[in-house]
């Protein structure tokens, strides 16, 4: 398919770069180090290859969120928002942007989304995660009511906030220690996520904010394949939810989020994510360029659906959404 638009696509400046790092070998870590650090070359010429239209792209992760310093997350955020402003008016019809975000703060983090949508011209934020703030162990989530006025002016703003992984802190997370293998997009990345996003959800904020518009990616972290079961567990007990939010969880998620296929291209998965989101709440992306364009692209073009789902979830969808064109 021609014409494709993806999403989830990241780029590194150098101060953000070693967070990639990992525990790649040398051979991984010089071609990932490259791939991060271009946007105008290499990443052009592999969606020319593949069908890819425009990549809305962000920092990668998790970046400021790791930043404890308020005001010191605040100038990352502005720096690695406005080089990569200068990055999409080399070619804005080819790339646009999200907005890395001070989430340490929620008023700084309110200014810079608005500075961005503003004067930037960016079509929403992505977040990695929860941020760590004024020390490396005091974490904050954004279904805190401290964040409530962020979101009435994401909102405001009409424009959709991409929360993507971060690795929970193996200090935070005990499940995890001694068994490193889970981490990242293997298993930790989905997890981490899709409890972040039932927070926000659980917590009411979608009854106070019921425009606003959320993305995951990964295919929704999992969130899909559960969703029955989530509002369904115990049924025959009849017992009220316990949770603030006066709606079934599933109604949330079909209402106010839309999913990627971002490193996650597999048929099967998809299919589910169609039936239990609707066709017109899923949207291609790859995850680069920590997973490869060509082996998102073979895959979504040639995968078993419908055309007319293939041409919504490969750039109808995104149009709309970004209110591209
Ligand atoms: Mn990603």
């Amino acid at each position: 398919m021609q014409g494709k638009i993806a999403l989830e696509e990241h780029f590194a400046i150098p101060e953000t770069l070693a967070d990639s790092q990992g525990f790649f070998p040398d051979t991984v870590w010089s071609e990932l180090r490259a791939r991060l650090l271009d946007i105008q070359d290499r990443r052009l010429r592999e969606m020319d290859t593949h069908g890819i239209e425009m990549m809305i792209l962000s920092l990668n992760a998790p970046a400021v969120q790791a930043v404890p310093d308020k005001q010191a997350a605040h100038d990352l955020a502005r720096r690695a928002n406005d080089y990569l402003a200068e990055q999409v008016a080399q070619r804005p019809d080819r790339f646009q942007a999200f907005a890395a975000l001070p989430m340490q703060d929620p008023e700084l983090a309110t200014q810079e989304l608005t500075r961005c949508v503003r004067d930037l011209g960016f079509k929403g934020a992505l977040v990695n995660g929860f941020s760590q703030v004024g020390d490396a162990e005091t974490l904050t989530y954004y279904d805190e009511p401290a964040f409530r006025p962020f979101w009435r002016a994401a909102e405001a703003l009409e424009v959709p906030f991409y929360l993507h992984p971060r690795n929970p802190l193996l200090s935070h997370a005990k499940i995890f220690q001694g068994h490193e293998w889970l981490l990242g997009p293997t298993w930790a990345f989905g997890q981490e996520t899709a409890v972040h996003a039932l927070r926000l959800i659980g917590s009411g904020l979608f009854d106070d904010c019921p425009g606003l518009q959320m993305i995951l990616g990964h295919m929704g972290e999992g969130l899909p394949f559960s969703l029955w079961r989530i509002d369904h567990r115990n049924a025959w007990m009849d017992l009220p939810p316990t949770y603030p939010a006066r709606r079934p969880i599933a109604d949330y998620i079909r209402a106010n989020f839309h999913l990627t296929t971002s490193g996650n291209f597999n048929t099967a998965t998809l299919v589910d994510a169609i039936a239990e989101m609707g066709a017109d709440r899923v949207l291609f992306s790859t995850d680069w360029p920590f997973e490869n364009v060509d082996h998102a692209a073979q895959w979504f073009d040639e995968a078993g659906i419908s055309e007319e789902d293939r041409a919504k979830i490969g750039s109808g969808n995104a149009r709309r959404l970004f209110r591209l064109d």
